[in-house]
């Protein structure tokens, strides 16, 4: 039998209602008991880690999150986290980051419906999260909807309906068919055993997320550097592009850059590349010294930023990190 660290933190899968509404509330062994079907099967071990919504799940709770993979992998063959669905790409993506090299599986997942309601999907994305780590393929996956998506490719596009997250420019890591889960041999990366796996735990939490408006005042980039915000994460226009026409914000962007902030741009679009050669109004940002993300989600972009600037001062290190494909997030 394989062994699971199944690490509840909340989100609608735990929640009940309460006066104000659906809280987390089950622990572990409650999602445990409520699916015995999962003890027949596994040897499970069970934590409460936390008890959230997962829009309060931050960079701290990011640490204990990945502190506590770390701390378990030895003694199980894969982890299963329960997490809320709103934020869970970032913990995907964060967790990609925060643990290289992983040779285990260590799989997200949640529900749409609280699992005591009748129509709960949170008796089969827990299975399929338990399939995954019998199928054992390394690395954070998010398990949702009979899908597995490769945690920094995973992007959260419905609220309602079951199908809630997407797998953005990457095909997904495996599909539940009637024959079992079924992995795509052109999403699987080569595990490299040779290399440990590590905890590399520090984040920078001075990173901003703007998404251009038509119109954005220049302004915004001086505040940001009184702000001391250390990254921003640009989401550009379509395939990479801004304004320069009546309000330029190319010079305060530069004056940003230059006080060594690290700017990334991407697009606004969900799908495909940002390509920011491509036309004149990016060309002008690839001059300004920003970094292109290329084909990574705003999620990716965000935590990869969060967890660059953790390990380094260093605008040049930061770019290098970006020109480098970690976890399977960018097509280079
Ligand atoms: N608000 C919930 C959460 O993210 C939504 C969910 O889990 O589906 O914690």
């Amino acid at each position: 039998m394989k062994r699971v660290l199944l690490l509840a933190t909340g989100g609608t899968i735990a929640s009940r209602k309460g006066p104000n509404g659906l809280t987390p509330q089950a622990g572990a062994a409650e999602l445990l008991a409520a699916f015995p079907a999962l003890k027949e099967r596994f040897l499970v071990e069970a934590r409460d880690l936390l008890s959230l919504d997962s829009s309060n799940i931050q960079a701290e709770e990011w640490q204990t999150i990945a502190r506590a993979v770390w701390t378990g992998l030895d003694r199980c063959d894969g982890v299963v986290i329960t997490h809320g669905t709103d934020t869970m790409a970032y913990t995907a993506s964060v967790l990609s980051f925060m643990l290289p090299d992983l040779h285990k599986p260590v799989v997200l997942t949640g529900s749409q419906l609280p699992m005591d309601h009748l129509l709960t999907d949170a008796r089969s994305n827990l299975a399929t999260a338990f399939a995954a780590v019998e199928l054992g393929l390394p690395g954070v996956t998010v398990a949702f909807d009979h899908k597995l998506i490769r945690g920094c490719r995973a992007a959260k596009v419905r609220t309602m309906a079951f199908d809630a997250f997407e797998s953005v420019n990457a095909p997904y890591v495996a599909r539940v068919y009637a024959n079992g889960l079924r992995p795509d041999p052109a999403a699987l990366r080569p595990d490299r055993p040779e290399r440990p796996t590590r905890l590399a735990d520090r984040l920078c939490t001075r990173v901003f997320l703007l998404k251009l408006i038509p119109g954005t005042d220049p302004a915004i980039f001086d505040k940001l550097s009184e702000l001391q915000i250390r990254g921003v994460v640009l989401e550009t226009f379509g395939v990479g592009g801004l304004h320069y026409v009546r309000r330029d914000l190319l010079p305060s962007l530069t004056r940003l850059i230059q006080r060594g902030v690290s700017v990334v741009a991407c697009s606004q679009c969900l799908y495909e590349t940002s390509d920011l050669s491509l036309y004149e109004v990016g060309r002008r940002l690839l001059d300004c010294g920003v970094i292109p993300a290329r084909d990574m989600t705003t999620e990716a972009v965000v935590t990869k930023l969060m967890w660059a600037l953790g390990q380094t001062d260093d605008p040049d290190r930061v770019r290098a990190i970006f020109d480098t494909d970690l976890a399977g997030e960018v097509t280079l």
